[in-house]
């Protein structure tokens, strides 16, 4: 197998080809054998899983993935890496590449077709410009084990973001209403080539098998979590009122109230089940109506 992360291999391998970097397309290779290591090893790949792996680029992930799971689906934008993933992981007959847009993906259906009567899991070194879309195609997708994803930094510490932080958004609530967060490890800009100019984390997100929220209209309380955010330090009650304006000013402070909230509370203090409350007292407002 080609050390496609030892730097005197991929350097000619993509002279030989005439690839040039896109930065468009968010392609930092990784230069360090033990990052794609530790992600397919922390991710707990086996046998018993099936990978769905986005961005493959050269393959150094790909390969470590292939070498311990049941099964690897690999989507990848850029078809001029074709030839030179044929030269590194062609070698393995536990891989299918996907030549297209992640985004454009039926990821649900394309889990139940290509990896039947095994654990689905999402495996991946992320291009950073559409980090937010992916995750949260992935989340909502509602079809994985677990999804270990390199990101930038800031962006994994505000996933795993506690109430009251100052990284604890609307993102956050999303992500932790799907999955559990657990931060992985850092990985500096030097493993990369080009090199990103920020730090990268990766983070693994358990997705949970119950969700014991009590929700009584998901709708609702994602419409709840981005009012509460979109006037961050501001008093829920503004929020809610512009977020829902049928409510108007009063109606906002009541359902807080009865929700059993001070009328000064802040948004970005409430932890999951205290939006879903104040949520549930939305819905029930609007069904009274
Ligand atoms: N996995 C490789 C590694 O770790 O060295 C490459 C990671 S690079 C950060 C991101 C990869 O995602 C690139 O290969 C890029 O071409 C690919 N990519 C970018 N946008 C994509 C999209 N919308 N769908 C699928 N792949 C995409």
């Amino acid at each position: 197998m080609i050390n496609v992360c030892d730097i005197n291999v991929m350097k000619p391998l993509l002279a030989e080809h005439g690839f040039h970097f896109s930065k468009a397309k968010g392609q930092n290779f990784l230069t360090q054998k033990w990052v794609p290591e530790s992600i397919a090893q922390d991710a707990g790949v086996d046998k018993t899983a099936g990978v769905l792996e986005i961005g493959p680029g050269i393959g150094p992930l790909t390969q470590q993935l292939c070498l311990r799971a049941g099964k690897v689906c690999a989507v990848e934008l850029d078809k001029r890496l074709a030839p030179i993933l044929e030269k590194t992981v062609g070698e393995f007959d536990n891989l299918e590449i996907i030549w297209d847009d992640v985004l454009n993906q039926d990821v649900p259906g394309l889990i139940r077709e290509k990896f039947a009567g095994l654990r689905p899991m999402a495996c991946a070194n992320l291009p950073y410009y559409i980090t937010s879309p992916i995750l949260t195609a992935l989340l909502e997708a509602d079809c994985f084990d677990s999804v270990t994803v390199m990101v930038q930094k800031e962006v994994a510490v505000r996933i795993a973001a506690k109430p009251g932080s100052e990284d604890y958004s609307a993102f956050t609530v999303f992500c932790q209403y799907y999955a559990e967060p657990k931060l992985l490890f850092d990985v500096p800009a030097h493993c990369f080539l080009p090199q990103p100019k920020v730090t990268s984390a990766v983070i693994q997100l358990n997705v949970r098998k119950e969700r014991n929220w009590d929700i009584a209209d998901e709708k609702i309380f994602f419409r709840l979590v981005r009012a509460s955010f979109a006037q961050r330090r501001k008093k829920l009650s503004n929020g809610l009122a512009s977020g829902f304006p049928e409510l108007g000013k009063t109606g906002a402070a009541e359902v807080i109230e009865a929700a059993g909230f001070d009328a000064n509370v802040r948004g970005e203090t409430l932890s999951i089940p205290e939006f879903a409350r104040i949520a549930n007292e939305i819905a029930r407002r609007k069904n009274n109506d």
